[in-house]
């Protein structure tokens, strides 16, 4: 009786610990930023161009937190210009390359492990007649720079190479890359974004001609990000309107986020600091993961000097990210597949793709990012959920394939189907029909309307945000919880014949109880 109630409580402790894994995503906002931030909002509501004294100290304050970036990344504070947040400045660099040099240079060599914000933007500039091109990488994202060197020539207008990637935390030789495109009289965009608050920064030393930050990866606030653009390379601002950021950045300064971002920045000689104890605990973590599943592949960079300290991706032959996160979720433990931006999607991710994992080895990959809160005792109750969770035994969330999903299943009346699509993908494609619509972000207000006696089918697009929430229900006491693996996506790719038949038939949208 003892024992059972000291599991009990034991399990009940288990839903209450959080342990936070996915510091490449975003990071907590560190004490000393939040006070600072709070002091500016107290202070510095006065407009930094307006000429009396209130505005003049906005103005001044601007100026110190800029101080306070320039020096962490080792460039002249007139070099910095605050945005956004860093999809701007990557936006805006590779806009404003493109016009200034097209069609008289028409080429760009990027790396194809860029983040979205990279991919997306060169993907606009192909339609609008750049040509790019990606160089290739190898099975550990280092970028080949004889194959570099082979593909920039005279048309190449811009070299684009990420300082390290958010997916595996491989980190590139930015000088050398500058140099081959130095040869060919080409500029260098660096995406900075991960290595900032991770490893020292030395613009000035690696002679890059853009590059681009954001605060809430360093401790800092989101919503804010800067833009380094050298002393004399061409720039034409993506924003038109007011002469702020020395006329670079049109709008009125977010001062108390420029502010985090210059606190954040003070304490970049601690956080690197810091590094060799985040390593040790990122080297616990693997030699406990290979000792649970000796198969496992590690595909971050094994030489300390290539990786980022505190990330590593990791592939578990067999095992399926999105139930594994689930479980990792429902115990309280946060950590991502490929990049937060294609969390909750069926497709691979393009990094994983590119050092050459299989669309299937990409969805049995999941990427655990340390941060300067993670402890030991972290890391040992994360290898203990993966363990149990791998040797089966965890209590599962039952998965259905795309391809049984069948008349059977779908007009059963012992299973009620769930709806957890967010709006767009309900405007984009018709749902299963007899579903049930929910909003995935407040699921907890439909509980009481959710039979507990019958088999719920949880679906989503892809399979991923679902497997969270079908978790979420089995904490909150739902006993038979499928989830439809693959997602809306999945089933229509492999059932095409029955989702042309039946696709939105019968759908009844749920309303959510009132909040309390
Ligand atoms: N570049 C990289 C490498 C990132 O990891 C991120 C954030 O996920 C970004 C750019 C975009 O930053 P922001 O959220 O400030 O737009």
């Amino acid at each position: 009786m003892e024992i059972q109630y000291f599991e009990f409580v034991k399990h009940l402790l288990h839903f209450k610990r959080t342990v936070y894994l996915d510091n490449n995503a975003t990071t907590p906002v560190s004490k000393r930023v939040r006070r600072k931030m709070n002091q500016a909002l107290a202070n510095h509501y006065g407009n930094p161009s307006s000429f009396y004294g209130i505005g003049r100290k906005s103005a001044e304050t601007i100026e110190q937190a800029r101080q306070h970036v320039a020096k962490a990344v080792h460039a002249a504070p007139s070099e910095v210009h605050f945005t956004g947040c860093a999809t701007e400045s990557n936006n805006a660099v590779l806009k404003s390359a493109a016009a200034h040099f097209y069609p008289r240079k028409k080429k760009i060599v990027s790396t194809p492990i860029e983040h979205p914000s990279v991919m997306n933007t060169l993907a606009y500039l192909k339609t609008q007649g750049i040509v790019v091109e990606y160089c290739l990488v190898d099975d550990k994202g280092r970028i080949l720079l004889a194959e570099l060197e082979k593909q920039v020539d005279d048309d190449t207008f811009l070299v684009c190479c990420m300082l390290a990637n958010n997916e595996t935390g491989v980190i590139q030789d930015l000088a050398a890359v500058t140099k081959i495109a130095r040869e060919h009289g080409a500029l260098v965009l660096s995406d900075c974004v991960q290595a900032l608050g991770k490893i020292p920064i030395d613009l000035h030393a690696w002679d890059v001609d853009y590059a681009s930050f954001s605060a809430h990866k360093l401790y800092g606030p989101k919503g804010i990000g800067a833009l380094y653009v050298k002393q004399g390379s061409p720039f034409t601002p993506l924003l038109h309107g007011g002469h702020q950021e020395s006329g670079l950045r049109a709008g009125t300064e977010s001062i108390h986020n420029i502010v985090g971002f210059g606190a954040a920045c003070e304490d970049i000689e601690k956080l690197l600091a810091e590094t060799g104890k985040i390593r040790a605990l990122k080297r616990d973590l693997v030699q406990r993961l290979k000792k649970i599943k000796p198969d496992c592949v590690i595909n971050s960079p094994d030489n300390e000097t290539e990786c980022l300290a505190n990330t590593l991706s990791v592939t578990f032959p067999g095992v399926e990210n999105a139930g594994l996160m689930g479980m990792l979720d429902y115990r309280g433990i946060a950590v991502s597949a490929g990049s937060a931006c294609s969390t909750g999607e069926d497709m691979p991710s393009h990094v994983l793709k590119a050092i050459g994992l299989s669309a299937q080895a990409a969805r049995e990959t999941i990427r655990i990012s340390l941060g300067h809160e993670t402890s030991a005792s972290d890391i040992r109750y994360t290898t203990k959920v993966v363990e149990d969770y791998v040797k089966g035994r965890a209590s599962f969330v039952n998965m259905l394939a795309p391809a049984q999903l069948n008349e059977n299943i779908l007009f059963d009346e012992n299973t009620f189907i769930l709806d957890v699509r967010p709006p767009n993908d309900r405007e984009r494609q018709k749902g299963l029909p007899n579903a049930h619509e929910v909003s995935p972000l407040h699921v907890e207000r439909y509980l009481n309307q959710i039979p507990r006696e019958k088999q719920i089918l949880v679906y989503c697009p892809g399979g991923g945000l679902s497997v969270m929430i079908s978790y979420y229900l089995k904490s909150k006491g739902f006993k038979r919880i499928t989830n439809l693996r693959g997602g809306l996506d999945g089933w229509r790719k492999r059932r095409g014949d029955l989702y042309e038949k039946y696709a939105g038939q019968n759908v009844t949208v749920l309303e959510p109880d009132t909040a309390e």
